[in-house]
């Protein structure tokens, strides 16, 4: 942990940071104050979200007594305007990522893919005739006579219901659960466009 801790001394957060994560990668006992330095490092990384996880985990194993806890709750302070402005922001997701288009359905929510019911023939056999598209009866003479199918009128075959006889249909989107957004690994300005603007000076 000295390592990391001499990161921070030089505000080299990426350092430590990485120093951190190995540390509790490596499943060896984790120092107590580590969280609460862990903590401080997600701060300034602006990983604000994770930086509460941490700083509350070490207030709940710590309590009163942790060397750092009054630094805890001041970062705990600190920790409130940047996560009401996660909360605020309709860009980025709860961890304060910027959402970008979901790759998968580019942002439209919803993929066409093969229809299931009918397996993107758009049509499906008719059930009243068996797909013969002929229906028997029985007559008040006891012999059989055959009858077109009116439902299908003869032949035998109906357009899916389910597509529409198109044989593919539209559904939410499974990689964004129909939302069109996923989050990104670029954290959120808060802000529509950061582009300069040419017209100003
Ligand atoms: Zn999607
Ligand atoms: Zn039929
Ligand atoms: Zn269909
Ligand atoms: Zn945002």
């Amino acid at each position: 942990m000295k390592g990391a801790l001499a990161a921070m001394e030089r505000s080299d957060y990426q350092t430590a940071n990485s120093i951190f994560r190995n540390l509790i990668d490596s499943g060896q006992p984790l120092p107590e104050e580590m969280p609460y330095y862990f903590s401080e490092t997600l701060f300034h990384l602006g990983q604000f979200d994770n930086s509460q996880n941490f700083v509350n985990k070490y207030l709940e194993l710590t309590g009163f007594n942790g060397q750092n806890y009054e630094y805890a709750v001041r970062l705990k302070e600190k920790l409130k305007e940047p996560l009401a402005q996660i909360i605020a922001c309709e860009l980025c997701d709860r961890r304060g990522y910027r959402y970008a288009p979901c790759p998968l359905c580019d942002g439209n929510k919803q993929v066409e893919q093969a229809c299931a019911y009918c397996k993107a023939n758009g049509v499906v056999g008719c059930s009243r005739c068996g797909a013969s598209g002929m229906l028997k009866k029985l007559n008040i003479f006891n012999i059989v006579e055959f009858f077109e199918c009116e439902r299908c009128t003869g032949k035998g075959r109906l357009s899916c219901s389910s597509c529409g006889g198109s044989g593919k249909e539209v559904s939410a989107c499974k990689n964004c659960e129909g939302s069109g957004k996923t989050a990104s690994a670029d954290l959120c300005s808060h802000a529509e466009h950061t582009h300069p603007d040419p017209t100003k000076k």
